[in-house]
Protein backbone atom coordinates (compact mmCIF):
# COMPACT_ATOMS: atom_id res chain seq x y z
CA UNK A 1 0.00 0.00 0.00
CA UNK A 2 2.90 2.42 0.81
CA UNK A 3 5.38 0.70 -1.79
CA UNK A 4 6.92 3.20 -3.86
CA UNK A 5 9.75 2.28 -6.68
CA UNK A 6 12.07 5.46 -5.48
CA UNK A 7 14.54 5.18 -2.19
CA UNK A 8 12.94 5.15 0.55
CA UNK A 9 14.06 8.26 2.55
CA UNK A 10 11.53 6.98 5.59
CA UNK A 11 10.46 3.96 4.92
CA UNK A 12 10.52 4.17 9.12
CA UNK A 13 6.52 5.24 8.36
CA UNK A 14 5.61 1.97 6.69
CA UNK A 15 7.10 -0.12 9.20
CA UNK A 16 6.11 2.16 12.37
CA UNK A 17 2.90 3.18 11.32
CA UNK A 18 1.32 1.06 14.37
CA UNK A 19 2.96 3.38 16.62
CA UNK A 20 3.45 6.51 15.24
CA UNK A 21 3.25 10.34 16.45
CA UNK A 22 3.01 13.15 14.03
CA UNK A 23 3.09 16.76 15.28
CA UNK A 24 1.24 19.68 12.95
CA UNK A 25 2.34 23.02 14.32
CA UNK A 26 2.50 26.55 13.84
CA UNK A 27 1.26 29.89 14.94
CA UNK A 28 -2.39 30.07 15.82
CA UNK A 29 -4.36 31.03 12.40
CA UNK A 30 -1.88 28.99 9.70
CA UNK A 31 -4.47 25.91 9.42
CA UNK A 32 -3.11 23.23 11.67
CA UNK A 33 -6.86 22.23 12.71
CA UNK A 34 -7.83 22.42 9.28
CA UNK A 35 -4.80 20.25 8.13
CA UNK A 36 -4.54 18.00 10.84
CA UNK A 37 -8.83 16.74 10.62
CA UNK A 38 -7.90 15.72 7.03
CA UNK A 39 -4.34 13.68 7.59
CA UNK A 40 -6.17 11.91 10.41
CA UNK A 41 -8.79 10.70 8.03
CA UNK A 42 -6.48 9.92 5.09
CA UNK A 43 -4.04 8.38 7.74
CA UNK A 44 -6.81 6.83 9.70
CA UNK A 45 -5.29 8.19 12.78
CA UNK A 46 -6.58 9.79 16.11
CA UNK A 47 -6.67 13.59 16.00
CA UNK A 48 -5.83 15.44 19.07
CA UNK A 49 -6.62 18.90 19.66
CA UNK A 50 -3.93 19.83 22.55
CA UNK A 51 -5.14 23.14 23.92
CA UNK A 52 -8.98 21.37 23.86
CA UNK A 53 -6.88 18.24 25.61
CA UNK A 54 -5.47 20.70 28.20
CA UNK A 55 -8.24 22.51 28.91
CA UNK A 56 -10.62 19.62 28.91
CA UNK A 57 -8.20 17.62 31.80
CA UNK A 58 -6.87 20.57 33.40
CA UNK A 59 -3.54 19.89 32.54
CA UNK A 60 -3.03 23.55 33.46
CA UNK A 61 -0.31 25.72 35.45
CA UNK A 62 -2.20 28.77 35.68
CA UNK A 63 -4.04 31.36 34.35
CA UNK A 64 -2.84 34.37 32.47
CA UNK A 65 -4.58 37.19 33.54
CA UNK A 66 -3.05 39.80 30.95
CA UNK A 67 -2.70 37.78 27.88
CA UNK A 68 -5.75 36.06 28.74
CA UNK A 69 -4.51 32.48 28.06
CA UNK A 70 -4.04 29.29 30.44
CA UNK A 71 -0.23 28.22 30.39
CA UNK A 72 -0.63 24.70 29.94
CA UNK A 73 2.04 21.65 32.18
CA UNK A 74 3.84 20.79 29.13
CA UNK A 75 4.97 17.72 31.18
CA UNK A 76 1.33 16.74 32.25
CA UNK A 77 0.02 16.72 28.55
CA UNK A 78 3.48 15.14 27.24
CA UNK A 79 2.99 12.28 29.40
CA UNK A 80 -1.05 12.15 28.27
CA UNK A 81 -0.27 11.82 24.74
CA UNK A 82 2.45 9.19 25.41
CA UNK A 83 -0.27 7.07 26.89
CA UNK A 84 -2.82 8.04 24.22
CA UNK A 85 0.11 7.08 21.82
CA UNK A 86 -0.21 3.75 23.41
CA UNK A 87 -3.70 3.46 22.82
CA UNK A 88 -4.65 4.21 19.27
CA UNK A 89 -1.24 3.62 17.87
CA UNK A 90 -0.96 6.66 15.27
CA UNK A 91 -1.74 9.78 16.24
CA UNK A 92 -1.88 12.78 15.28
CA UNK A 93 -0.94 16.25 17.79
CA UNK A 94 -1.77 19.73 16.80
CA UNK A 95 -1.81 22.93 18.68
CA UNK A 96 0.92 26.06 18.28
CA UNK A 97 3.01 23.94 20.98
CA UNK A 98 3.09 20.47 19.35
CA UNK A 99 6.30 20.39 18.48
CA UNK A 100 7.08 21.06 22.57
CA UNK A 101 4.92 17.41 23.55
CA UNK A 102 5.83 15.27 20.92
CA UNK A 103 8.51 12.50 21.88
CA UNK A 104 11.73 12.12 20.36
CA UNK A 105 11.22 10.20 17.14
CA UNK A 106 8.25 12.16 16.08
CA UNK A 107 7.46 13.51 12.81
CA UNK A 108 7.15 17.26 13.03
CA UNK A 109 5.33 19.62 10.56
CA UNK A 110 5.53 23.20 10.65
CA UNK A 111 3.16 24.90 9.15
CA UNK A 112 3.57 28.56 7.70
CA UNK A 113 1.30 31.34 6.63
CA UNK A 114 2.73 34.74 4.68
CA UNK A 115 2.07 36.98 8.75
CA UNK A 116 0.82 39.69 6.49
CA UNK A 117 -2.64 37.15 5.68
CA UNK A 118 -2.25 35.59 9.68
CA UNK A 119 -2.87 39.56 10.58
CA UNK A 120 -5.87 39.49 8.52
CA UNK A 121 -7.54 36.24 9.87
CA UNK A 122 -6.58 36.84 13.72
CA UNK A 123 -8.18 39.73 13.00
CA UNK A 124 -11.05 38.09 11.57
CA UNK A 125 -10.94 36.17 14.63
CA UNK A 126 -11.67 38.97 16.77
CA UNK A 127 -8.31 38.79 18.32
CA UNK A 128 -7.41 41.99 20.56
CA UNK A 129 -4.82 44.05 18.54
CA UNK A 130 -2.12 42.48 21.17
CA UNK A 131 -2.71 38.95 20.77
CA UNK A 132 -2.87 39.83 16.67
CA UNK A 133 0.58 41.67 17.23
CA UNK A 134 2.22 38.60 19.12
CA UNK A 135 1.39 35.93 17.18
CA UNK A 136 1.89 37.86 13.72
CA UNK A 137 5.56 38.09 15.20
CA UNK A 138 6.25 34.74 16.06
CA UNK A 139 4.84 34.04 12.42
CA UNK A 140 7.38 36.68 11.19
CA UNK A 141 10.28 35.45 13.25
CA UNK A 142 9.79 31.98 12.51
CA UNK A 143 9.44 31.26 16.34
CA UNK A 144 7.97 27.55 15.94
CA UNK A 145 10.51 26.32 13.54
CA UNK A 146 13.40 27.43 15.55
CA UNK A 147 12.25 25.48 18.56
CA UNK A 148 10.82 22.20 16.52
CA UNK A 149 14.35 22.10 15.28
CA UNK A 150 16.07 22.95 18.81
CA UNK A 151 14.12 19.52 20.12
CA UNK A 152 14.08 17.57 17.52
CA UNK A 153 16.73 18.39 14.87
CA UNK A 154 15.76 18.46 11.52
CA UNK A 155 15.89 15.24 10.50
CA UNK A 156 11.86 14.99 10.58
CA UNK A 157 11.08 18.30 10.83
CA UNK A 158 9.56 19.72 7.50
CA UNK A 159 8.18 22.94 6.77
CA UNK A 160 4.96 23.75 4.73
CA UNK A 161 4.27 27.12 3.19
CA UNK A 162 0.51 26.49 3.21
CA UNK A 163 0.01 30.76 1.63
CA UNK A 164 -2.50 30.06 -1.43
CA UNK A 165 -1.96 25.69 -1.52
CA UNK A 166 -5.46 24.40 -0.84
CA UNK A 167 -5.73 21.85 2.13
CA UNK A 168 -5.55 18.75 0.06
CA UNK A 169 -2.57 19.77 -1.38
CA UNK A 170 -1.15 20.32 1.58
CA UNK A 171 -1.94 17.01 3.47
CA UNK A 172 -0.38 15.40 -0.14
CA UNK A 173 2.54 17.08 0.39
CA UNK A 174 2.82 15.67 4.00
CA UNK A 175 1.33 12.67 2.95
CA UNK A 176 4.47 11.83 0.79
CA UNK A 177 6.81 13.59 3.21
CA UNK A 178 5.66 10.54 5.62
CA UNK A 179 5.51 7.62 2.39
CA UNK A 180 9.23 8.72 1.88
CA UNK A 181 9.00 10.27 -1.52
CA UNK A 182 9.83 13.75 -0.46
CA UNK A 183 12.24 14.45 1.64
CA UNK A 184 11.64 16.86 4.33
CA UNK A 185 12.65 20.45 4.12
CA UNK A 186 13.13 23.26 6.01
CA UNK A 187 14.03 27.09 5.13
CA UNK A 188 11.75 27.27 2.58
CA UNK A 189 10.15 30.63 3.82
CA UNK A 190 11.59 34.10 4.73
CA UNK A 191 8.98 36.73 5.40
CA UNK A 192 11.73 39.27 6.41
CA UNK A 193 12.78 39.42 3.03
CA UNK A 194 9.98 39.96 1.10
CA UNK A 195 8.48 42.81 0.06
CA UNK A 196 5.35 42.79 2.25
CA UNK A 197 7.42 42.66 5.15
CA UNK A 198 8.44 46.44 5.35
CA UNK A 199 4.77 47.69 5.51
CA UNK A 200 4.33 44.68 8.16
CA UNK A 201 6.75 46.06 10.24
CA UNK A 202 5.33 49.36 10.29
CA UNK A 203 2.17 48.33 11.52
CA UNK A 204 3.95 45.85 14.14
CA UNK A 205 6.04 49.36 15.46
CA UNK A 206 2.62 51.11 15.23
CA UNK A 207 0.42 48.90 17.09
CA UNK A 208 3.62 48.65 19.82
CA UNK A 209 2.90 52.19 21.03
CA UNK A 210 -1.04 52.06 20.86
P1 LIG B 1 -5.20 26.91 13.28
O1 LIG B 1 -5.79 25.63 13.79
O2 LIG B 1 -3.76 26.81 12.94
O3 LIG B 1 -5.47 28.08 14.17
P2 LIG B 1 -7.34 26.75 11.32
O4 LIG B 1 -7.28 25.37 10.77
O5 LIG B 1 -8.40 27.05 12.31
O6 LIG B 1 -5.93 27.22 11.88
O7 LIG B 1 -7.47 27.70 10.05
C1 LIG B 1 -7.63 29.10 10.17
C2 LIG B 1 -8.56 29.59 9.07
O8 LIG B 1 -7.95 29.43 7.80
C3 LIG B 1 -9.88 28.83 8.98
O9 LIG B 1 -10.89 29.77 8.66
C4 LIG B 1 -9.67 27.85 7.87
O10 LIG B 1 -10.87 27.53 7.23
C5 LIG B 1 -8.74 28.61 6.96
N1 LIG B 1 -7.78 27.74 6.23
C6 LIG B 1 -7.12 26.68 6.73
N2 LIG B 1 -6.30 26.15 5.81
C7 LIG B 1 -6.43 26.92 4.70
C8 LIG B 1 -5.82 26.91 3.39
N3 LIG B 1 -4.93 26.02 3.03
N4 LIG B 1 -6.20 27.88 2.53
C9 LIG B 1 -7.10 28.80 2.89
N5 LIG B 1 -7.70 28.87 4.08
C10 LIG B 1 -7.38 27.94 4.98
MG1 LIG C 1 -6.69 25.28 15.68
Amino acid sequence: MFGSPKPQISSDYAERRGRLIIAITGSPGVGKTTISHLLAERLKAHHIDLSKLALEEGLVEEWDEERDTAIVDIKAVKRRVERLQRRYGRLIIEGHYAHDVAPKGSWIFVLRRAPWRLRDELEERGYDAGKVRENVEAELLDICLSEAIETHGSGRVHEVDTTDKTPQEIVEEIYEVLRGVRPPRIGVVDWLGRPEAKQLLEWLEDVSHR
